[in-house]
């Protein structure tokens, strides 16, 4: 048969479908983390496993494949919603069916089992099922590896592209440039203070929605509410965001605000002809948190846009311990080592994300028995942090990730962290007087910027190509460290 358009009309029609089904299914599980009423719990699931039993039957269809050898692609587009489409349809029929669907039950039961075990303490309780689970995950990367490297397929899930050679590269050339920043910022004589006193929740959420409404937040196509764990949800014309708050830290409520911003102006800043489409959402986890990233740290705690902060801050809350700007903008870059990846500074994360690469990649290698995981987690947070870990829910059971099968997620969030560096440079030459409006409380100048370069394009690019091009340059973990240096030394007086 010769390929045709025909087919690629089919083919478009009914992935638009399945797609629109998909942001039914996100929408369901943004209520339930939000508005569901507590009762409606075990009805929830029945139905998001129907709506996930349809979209399975739709991703495995027969007809994918017949359409896909036949289909023409008439241009550059086409040809990368064929790419994207033949790429999941692969990995959605080369794990064997029995195998998807134990995955799938393990990991809906042992993310309880892990929750029952980081509020017990108690890692003998979680070890057992998570050998299983990398069981699984190493059945499941061999299928989809055909031959090739175990993690890299599992990454690819996450980050199209990407090995852990070339990972592990960047990563061993950051890490002891972050391990010295620690250690003298931990050294400084000048130590910046904290926040005190006590923040109401509904004055922070005032806050909260001017702070999404300075980096150009549209809010006629989203909304915030609260939620435990604060999330994105949705792409095309409804990209939702979530914040929590804390009495005593309103830096919790302002920066995860920010960060989930920037994850949902890049769905909104995807180009409007791709909705529905392969095209239409982020093309990965390490660009989306790019985009997160560089709006919550390089723009949001920046000393030009804290210091129209400070004037919100003072009129809502006071003083608040900060006597003026200068004082605010330290307390919101305060470093402080801690044991909790998600609680951590700018400076300490990526060593976080670092040691939880190596780990996994040795367990998924199988280098590294689930038994000695503890021990070797252990080894390792006492040499990059200086600190004794006291107990397992700071150590090795505090993050979900594992516990569902999230092998080859975490680099995604350094990975995240470098472009974000790159792209802050790039930006920086391109908008020369982007501090003057950041000190007006006005982002948008960095958004248009962002959308214009990168958001904009959806899934059109590989994600390291989307980043070259967006800079002018090959991505690496140069501009990153070189602000964090620059921006780190001096405020502690270094
Ligand atoms: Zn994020």
């Amino acid at each position: 048969m010769t390929p045709n358009t025909t087919a690629y009309a089919q083919l478009m029609a009914f992935q638009r479908q399945t797609e629109a089904l998909a942001q039914i299914a996100g929408r369901l599980g943004w209520d339930q983390e939000t508005m569901m009423p507590r009762g409606a719990a075990e009805q929830r699931s029945e139905e998001m496993g129907a709506i996930e039993g349809v979209l399975h039957a739709r991703r495995s269809d027969p007809r994918i494949a017949d359409w896909l050898d036949q289909a023409l692609a008439e241009d550059d587009e086409a040809a990368a919603q064929l790419r994207l489409i033949r790429r999941a349809h692969a990995r959605a029929t080369r794990v064997p069916a029995d195998l998807a669907q134990e995955l799938a039950r393990l990991t809906s039961m042992s993310q309880g089992i892990w929750a029952e075990a980081r509020a017990a303490d108690d890692v003998a309780a979680f070890l057992p099922t998570l050998d299983q689970v990398i069981r699984l995950k190493r059945d499941e990367a061999a299928a989809l590896a055909q031959g090739g490297d175990l993690y890299d397929a599992l990454l690819d899930d996450y980050e199209p592209g990407a090995t852990a050679a070339g990972l592990a590269a960047m990563f061993g050339r950051l890490r002891p440039r972050l391990v010295a920043l620690r250690e003298a910022i931990l050294d400084a004589p000048r130590q910046p203070a904290a926040l005190t006193g006590s923040f109401g929740t509904e004055a922070q959420l005032r806050l909260a929605r001017r702070l999404a409404t300075a980096f150009g937040y549209d809010w006629n196509r989203g909304r915030l509410d609260l939620a435990v764990h604060p999330f994105s949800s949705g792409s095309g014309n409804d990209a939702r965001i979530t914040t929590r708050t804390s009495e005593t830290d309103p830096f919790n409520c302002f920066y995860s605000t920010i960060h989930e911003v920037g994850h949902a102006c890049y769905e909104l800043g995807i180009d409007p002809d791709y909705l529905l489409t392969p095209l239409g959402a982020g093309v990965s986890m390490g660009v989306h948190e790019s985009q997160s990233r560089i709006y919550e740290n390089q723009l949001g705690r920046s000393r030009a846009f804290t210091g129209w902060m400070f004037g919100r801050m003072v009129e809502t809350f006071g003083h608040a311990g900060a006597p003026d700007a200068e004082a605010f903008y330290c307390a919101v870059n305060r470093v402080h080592p801690g044991f909790i990846r998600t609680e951590a500074d700018e400076v300490h994360y990526n060593l976080h994300v670092l040691m939880r690469f190596d780990l996994e990649r040795a367990l998924i290698r199988g280098d590294l028995a689930v038994g000695d995981l503890e021990a070797a987690w252990n080894d390792r947070f006492a040499a990059d942090f200086g600190l004794a870990v006291d107990r397992p829910s700071n150590g090795m059971l505090q993050d979900v990730h594992w516990s569902v099968g999230l092998f080859g997620y975490f680099p995604t969030y350094t990975l995240g962290n470098v472009y974000a560096g790159c792209l802050h440079r790039a930006l920086r030459d391109a908008v020369p007087d982007l501090d003057d409006h950041l000190a007006q409380g006005d982002a948008t100048p960095a958004t248009e910027w962002l959308r214009e370069n990168v958001q904009r394009h959806g899934g059109l690019f590989q994600p390291r190509d989307l980043i070259s091009r967006a800079c002018g340059f090959a991505p690496d973990e140069g501009p990153l460290l070189d602000y964090l240096e620059a921006k780190f030394r001096p405020l502690y007086g270094l």
